[in-house]
């Protein structure tokens, strides 16, 4: 099957931040990926900015270094001294005077004008405030912002409040980049362009939702971003937030940004309170293949979780009485992200030799993208009725062949849709707020009492009281397995 790419319009795309780590690792040569697959018109012009003082060729040797490290494969060098040809740079102060009439120079009238905040949110104010007192962003342009997009609620809208001093909404372009990987899109059209789940998808028939986002990696140099964070903020309020709206949401009346949106919001509006007990949270120890999260993050006395599961009640006419289950946590068995929907047993056997088990959907986000649905089946052979539950296998890969292989990395996806401006697939400011409205008191709560979280065992599945949250309920967590 051959996939369709669409040439965006010209444009001039300014990455603020284009020295540091998320623009060498993903924004530019996810770029140079979209350049490859042509969907990158001949006039389009990408503007490093940052503080660093460098040529114009000196930015395209370090952009082509950053390729060759992060690609993940061999690079046509012919291609890429071609894409080099659309990059320049400016040398800005994103809080100074330095740069700013050169970059506004540098744009040009009449193309799709975007910046991109890869930087600290404290500095996204004052980049806001120059691009606009020096017309170097007009009413037509788009921004994009990083997470995270604040620690709590005041934090969230005070940025909201400082974005919106300059930008309206419809301008702003604020990445969860789960929200841009083909399976996570790909749970919409299978909702909303089949018949065959949608009637099932209630409380009625689906027992349980398990949402989980593992991984293998321990926080290593990445601490003292984490103590500051931990998993409720780096990944529930966010990225796991996201997948269960995306789950639980009503069909929107239309695949337009804010119709989707709003179906968003009306999950997290709709999410109970946790209850006592419905939280745990645990911390790697250290173990034969490496040091315990103390050690990494170099302070004894830290009480931040790298790991938390939660049972997480939507309380509507089409949830209650099905929990979702969500868990994330580093230095667990396998690196993994998946949801698994789990429908009710059926209410009678007619077979005396064996009990059906109930099908499940388990949408896998990473790695090997793709979904699989069990059904139960007769055990192939003579002598009686004897049932097996077999996968109905969908691997896009498999499926879609080298196309669904090479499926195009979120951030591509997402900046291409920036520069096609749809915002369907970036949270709206009022999402961000209720996701954190929700969240606030779990972590209040937490700051405020003397409980450590529950050591567990690297490479394990986590803490112990994790999988008893599920066993209360006569429930197990799916395996953690890549
Ligand atoms: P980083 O490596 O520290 O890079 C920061 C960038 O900001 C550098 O290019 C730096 O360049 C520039 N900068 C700093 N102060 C500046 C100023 N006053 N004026 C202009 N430019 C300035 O950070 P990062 O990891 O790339 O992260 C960027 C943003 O993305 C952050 O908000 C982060 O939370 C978010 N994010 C990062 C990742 C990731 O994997 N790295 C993932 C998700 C979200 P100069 O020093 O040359 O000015």
């Amino acid at each position: 099957m051959v996939s369709r790419v669409i040439p965006v319009d010209d444009f001039d795309l300014v990455i603020f931040g284009a020295t540091g780590d998320l623009a060498r690792r993903k924004i530019l040569p996810g770029l140079f990926r979209r350049y490859l697959a042509e969907q990158i018109p001949a006039d389009a012009r990408i503007i490093g900015a940052a503080r660093t003082r460098q040529s114009d060729a000196e930015f395209r040797t370090e952009t082509a270094a950053a390729i060759h490290e992060f690609m993940g494969a061999p690079v046509d060098k012919a291609r890429l001294a071609e894409f080099l040809d659309h990059l320049c740079y400016v040398a800005v102060d994103a809080r100074g005077a330095d740069g700013w009439p050169e970059l506004a120079d540098k744009m040009r009238p009449g193309l799709v004008h975007a910046f991109y905040f890869s930087v600290a949110p404290a500095l996204f104010g004052d980049i806001a405030e120059r691009l606009v007192s020096h017309k170097i962003a007009d009413d037509d342009s788009r921004v994009v912002v990083e997470k995270p997009f604040g620690r709590d609620l005041a934090t969230a809208r005070a940025l909201n409040a400082t974005l919106a001093r300059y930008f309206h909404e419809s301008q702003i372009y604020r990445i969860d980049h789960y929200l841009g990987k083909e399976t996570v899109q790909n749970l919409m059209a299978v909702r909303f362009a089949n018949i065959l789940f949608e009637p099932l998808w209630n409380a009625q028939y689906v027992d349980h939702v398990q949402i989980t986002v593992a991984e293998t990696v321990g926080v290593g140099g990445r601490g003292e971003y984490y103590d500051h964070s931990g998993a409720i903020r780096d990944m529930v309020q966010n990225h796991m937030m996201q997948l269960l709206c995306l789950i639980a949401m009503e069909p929107p009346y239309h695949f337009d940004p804010d119709a989707v949106r709003d179906e968003k919001l009306k999950v997290i509006r709709a999410l109970e309170p946790l209850g006592a007990g419905d939280i745990v949270r645990g911390q790697y120890a250290a173990g034969p293949d490496g040091p315990g999260y103390l050690d990494d993050a170099e302070n004894q006395d830290l009480r931040t979780e790298s790991f938390v599961a939660l049972k997480v009640n939507v309380a509507n006419w089409r949830w209650t009485g099905t929990p979702f289950y969500l868990r994330t946590g580093k230095r667990l068995r396998a690196r993994t992200s998946e949801i698994v929907v789990t429908f009710k047993e059926p209410p009678h056997s007619i077979f005396d030799e064996a009990v059906p088990r109930p099908n499940q959907l388990v949408i896998k986000l990473q790695p090997n993208e793709g979904m699989h649905l069990t059904v139960m089946i007769k055990e192939p052979g003579p002598g009686g009725m004897r049932l097996v539950q077999v996968p109905l296998d969908m691997s896009f890969a498999d499926a879609l062949g080298k196309d669904g292989a090479e499926m195009p990395d979120a951030y591509e996806r997402l900046i291409m849709d920036v520069i096609r401006g749809n915002q369907t697939l970036f949270m709206r400011g009022d999402e961000v707020e209720a996701a954190w409205a929700w969240t606030d008191p779990i972590i209040q709560e937490w700051e405020a009492g003397p409980a450590r979280p529950e050591p567990y065992d690297p490479g394990s599945s986590g803490p112990e009281e994790a999988l008893r949250l599920l066993h209360r309920d006569n429930r197990r967590w799916r395996e953690i397995r890549a």
